[in-house]
């Protein structure tokens, strides 16, 4: 779970109103006082992509030996565009 403040380890954390433009919710610690949301401290967090979509990609040209283009494609049917 990702409720737990990555600085400081406090679960002592609140659920802000509004979620970040990719739509992960946001949360800000009571102890330590910064804001983080769901990616926060994981290899996605700086990925301008949803991770869904990323591990989907992944995936699929890893199983289908997609091509660039098919995969771009895939991601502009989600609303993305990628290059
Ligand atoms: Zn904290």
């Amino acid at each position: 779970m990702s409720d737990a403040c990555p600085k400081c380890q406090s679960t002592e954390v609140s659920l802000l109103k509004r979620p970040t433009s990719l739509g992960y919710q946001r949360f800000r610690c009571k102890r330590c006082r910064c804001t983080f949301n769901e990616r926060s401290g994981t290899v996605f967090n700086f990925l301008e992509y949803p991770t869904d979509l990323v591990l989907m990609v992944v995936r699929w040209r890893l199983r289908y030996c997609l091509s660039l283009r098919n995969l771009s494609e895939m991601m502009l049917e989600r609303g993305f565009e990628f290059e």
